[in-house]
């Protein structure tokens, strides 16, 4: 079984594609996991997914079917990832972080606002919530550069592995977090620096990634042993053919840019579907190299592909919706706890489909 769930998400017509193109919605519900998407040629094709979100589906059932069960194995020591991906417009951010990250309407609130009150919910609930430290930080890859976004003066971090900790961003700011409305009031720091910077650089949000890292360490009472978890979140930057006919200069680059991350993600899942022994190239790319951990390692890993249900997006979306049917096929090998013998100290565990406990190291 892969630890990879992959969801789709389709947001209703919006007005414009309504009142100025007339567009017809081009999905027809089957059930909760499938439907049938009608082509530009008119053709029928089928789809099946984890889970399919329709046009009315609540924010909260969103959270609860992909993200939950990530959060409860965070808080327990594992990895997990949760990603959004689609064109721009589709719904990415919105599922993210619902319509703004403070005094959001309760329904309206996105993944975001719910993974922290999740893992703190999860966090009084585990025996050694009395020695938990919850820790946030928030980095953005635009151009092939990493941002720290919580100090915007730090814009080339470096990724770095470490036995330990696996994949990290060496030297980001990491804010440490003692309860949900301090997550939230840093996350939306965070958000704001975004469209500062993007001010100052003239992008526009949907060029660039947006990673969120939430890192949970726990220290045992009785035996000192520390566990520790790490939940990535990601909203990728819209994945539509950017057109390069006539742009130059900086557009020009940013096009090859966006197409570098977003098709290093692809070739990734392509040769982690192809089978084990590959040679997967994590290294061709930002974005790559920090999803390392959660594409082919120690994470659970939630994909939402992000559509809009219009005939006159049908294009963009069905090369979504493939993109989601190639990252299902990803079959992680099976996996066994692994102890490093140079160290003697430390261990990565990794995960299996029963596996309760996770990163620990005393
Ligand atoms: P993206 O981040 O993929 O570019 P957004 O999340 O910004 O797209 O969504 C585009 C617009 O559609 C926004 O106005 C957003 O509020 C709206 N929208 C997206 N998904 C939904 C949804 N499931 N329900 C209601 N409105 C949505
Ligand atoms: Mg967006």
């Amino acid at each position: 079984m892969s630890n990879i769930t992959v969801c789709v998400r389709f947001r209703p017509l919006s007005l414009k594609e309504k009142r100025v193109h007339g567009d017809s919605v081009c999905i027809m519900c089957s059930d909760a996991e499938s439907f049938v998407f009608k082509d530009e040629k008119e053709e029928d094709l089928p789809f099946c997914f984890d889970r399919v979100f329709y046009q009315d589906s609540a924010q909260a059932d969103v959270y609860e079917f992909l993200a939950l069960p990530i959060v409860q194995d965070t808080v327990k020591g594992l990895n997990g990832t949760i990603i959004t991906y689609g064109q721009t417009g589709a719904g990415k951010t919105y599922s993210m972080e619902g319509l703004g990250i403070l005094d959001c309407d309760e329904n309206k609130k996105g993944l975001l606002p719910r993974v922290v009150d999740g893992i703190f919910e999860c966090i009084k609930s585990s025996p050694e919530h009395s020695n938990c430290t919850v820790k946030l930080s928030m980095v953005e890859i635009y151009m092939e550069k990493v941002r720290d976004l919580f100090d915007l003066s730090k814009d080339n971090i470096q990724i770095k592995e470490n036995k330990s900790q696996g994949i990290m961003l060496s030297g980001t700011t990491e804010m440490s977090i003692l309860n949900p409305a301090e997550a939230l009031k840093f996350l939306f720091r965070g958000i704001s620096n975004r469209a500062v910077g993007e001010t100052q650089m003239n992008v526009s949000s949907s060029r660039s990634h947006c990673v969120y890292m939430f890192s949970i360490q726990q220290e045992s009472a009785l035996d000192k042993r520390v566990k520790s978890g790490k939940l990535i979140l990601v909203d990728l930057a819209g994945s539509e053919k950017v057109e390069k006919t006539g742009a130059e200069g900086r557009v020009l680059e940013e096009a090859k840019n966006i197409n570098k991350s977003l098709s290093s993600l692809g070739n990734v899942i392509n040769a982690l579907t192809n089978g084990r022994g590959n040679h997967i190239p994590y290294r061709d790319s930002k974005l790559t190299r920090i999803l390392q951990d959660s594409l082919g390692g120690n994470s659970r890993t939630a994909l939402l592909c992000c559509c809009s249900p219009s005939s006159s997006n049908a294009s963009e979306s069905l090369s979504t919706l493939r993109f989601g049917t190639r990252t299902k096929l990803i079959k992680t090998p099976p996996r066994t706890n692994t102890r490093d013998a140079n160290e003697g100290k430390d261990f990565l565990l990794q995960v299996t489909d029963n596996q309760t406990e996770g990163n620990s190291f005393e």
